[in-house]
């Protein structure tokens, strides 16, 4: 941490005051020589992974060989351990019998394979409030972009016209998030996917920010797919899910072409042209072409053992007193603007996005980490059009990092994000 890169300037101590209950502490070495005891605030982006994670992962570690790709001990092993993952995160999911588990390297990967794997003329449907990750894969394909809705009834309704309009016949997609990365609101995706099915669409449910908060079942919510990243989920990085049915991902063109991925491969014979002819697989390993991240696979499948262990209901029950505690103390602060879509009793996970009057998003979360030991994000959260929406304008600012300063009374160009969770 650069002392020097901070504003010298004091950020408001009584925001700090709620933030200060939260987060798991780490000691921080300074550049400037010393420690700081840091409450990482941040679980939306990547939540801490679980000792448990790494206790599995550091057992296995020594053993790790090849996956699918060896007659030896240790490969056979690392095989065992790479498909049975796959089962634990169909029963996490609580996936239908036949649904696939496809492992990717993150939401966006997966979100970006199941966007290649569209049927042709697929059209898709998506809310303008997703985050890039949900928004921005479909661009190939014919897009519906819905306008930000206000309540969780008016996105079904915002939803149900959108699709009465559609050829019924043609395939469709509904891609939308279970819970936000910016105001942590829940999405009512139930209610959503029986408006899918209701037009004959499909959906896809974004579970990046819902997973690791809230258990997940594909059967319940009735969704087609399910994408989530393992270091969200209290795993460390490297790997992602796409979850559920098989048909589209097994027509599809590989996502990767390559081994692993194909059955056969064959030459053709120089009088038919040459070059070669492959059969893919049609399971799962037709979309994971390459050596496979095992251990990355290994640890999400420890994450999802641990949570469902802890038991969601103690992790929802602590999470939300955490959520309660943060959001009173800082409606306490008049300078303090909490951003919200669907208004304040909405249910949501620990994720609170908020603006400070007269303050620039950037400095006041730096201050926040240098003075304060409490590290949170600022910016657009990759989401640009939702927050934008909730700071109540447009901009062309990069809003990410160093957008210009608010004067007091003035719009903020960003916001301040705190994220947290029950799992550690
Ligand atoms: N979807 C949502 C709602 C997210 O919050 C994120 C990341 O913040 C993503 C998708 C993308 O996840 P990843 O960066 O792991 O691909």
């Amino acid at each position: 941490m650069s002392v020097s890169a901070v504003p010298a300037v004091a950020a408001d101590s009584s925001v700090c005051a709620p933030l200060a209950v939260l987060g798991r502490d780490v000691t921080v070495p300074l550049v400037t020589g010393g420690e700081v005891t840091y409450a990482a605030l941040d679980y939306a982006a990547s939540a801490p992974a679980l000792q448990r994670v790494w206790d599995d992962v550091a057992a296995y570690a020594p053993y790790y060989g090849s996956v699918h790709r060896g007659a030896g001990y240790l490969s056979q092993l690392s095989t065992d351990l790479f498909e049975n993952s796959r089962t634990t995160v169909a029963e996490f999911l609580d996936c239908r019998e036949g649904d696939q588990v496809v492992f990717t390297r993150s939401t966006t990967d997966s979100l970006n394979l199941l966007a290649a794997a569209l049927p042709a003329g697929c059209e898709v449907f998506v809310f303008e409030t997703e985050h890039h990750a949900s928004l921005l894969p479909w661009r190939d394909a014919r897009v519906t972009y819905l306008d930000a809705p206000r309540t969780p009834d008016e996105a079904v309704h915002t939803l149900e016209r959108a699709l009465a309009d559609r050829d019924p016949y043609g395939p469709a997609l509904v891609c939308v998030t279970g819970a936000s990365n910016v105001t942590g609101e829940l999405w009512p995706v139930r209610e959503l996917a029986a408006a899918a099915h209701a037009h004959g669409a499909r959906i896809v449910l974004d579970a990046a920010q819902l997973a690791p908060h809230h258990p997940v079942s594909v059967r319940e919510l009735d969704v087609d797919w399910v994408a989530f990243s393992g270091h969200k989920l209290y795993a460390p990085f490297g790997s992602g899910v796409l979850a559920g049915r098989s048909d589209w991902l097994r027509e599809a063109e590989p996502y990767l072409a390559g081994g692993g991925a194909s059955r056969k491969v064959t030459r053709r014979p120089k009088e038919a042209g040459g070059g070669v002819d492959v059969e893919w697989h049609d399971t799962a390993a037709r979309h994971e072409a390459g050596s496979p991240n095992v251990i990355g696979v290994y640890s999400i499948a420890a994450a999802c053992k641990a949570l469902t262990e802890a038991g969601f209901d103690e992790l929802v029950a602590r999470e939300q007193r955490l959520i309660r505690t943060v959001r009173e103390g800082l409606a306490e602060v008049p300078a303090v603007r909490v951003l919200s879509l669907f208004g304040d009793d909405a249910p949501r996970v620990g994720v609170i996005s908020f603006v400070v009057d007269g303050w620039n998003s950037s400095h006041f979360a730096a201050a926040l980490s240098a003075e304060y030991g409490i590290g949170v994000r600022d910016g657009l959260f990759c989401a640009h059009p939702l927050v934008r929406t909730l700071l109540g304008g447009e901009s062309d600012e990069p809003g990410e990092c160093g957008a210009p300063e608010a004067a007091p009374g003035e719009k903020s160009l960003n916001a301040i994000r705190v994220s947290f969770g029950a799992g550690t």
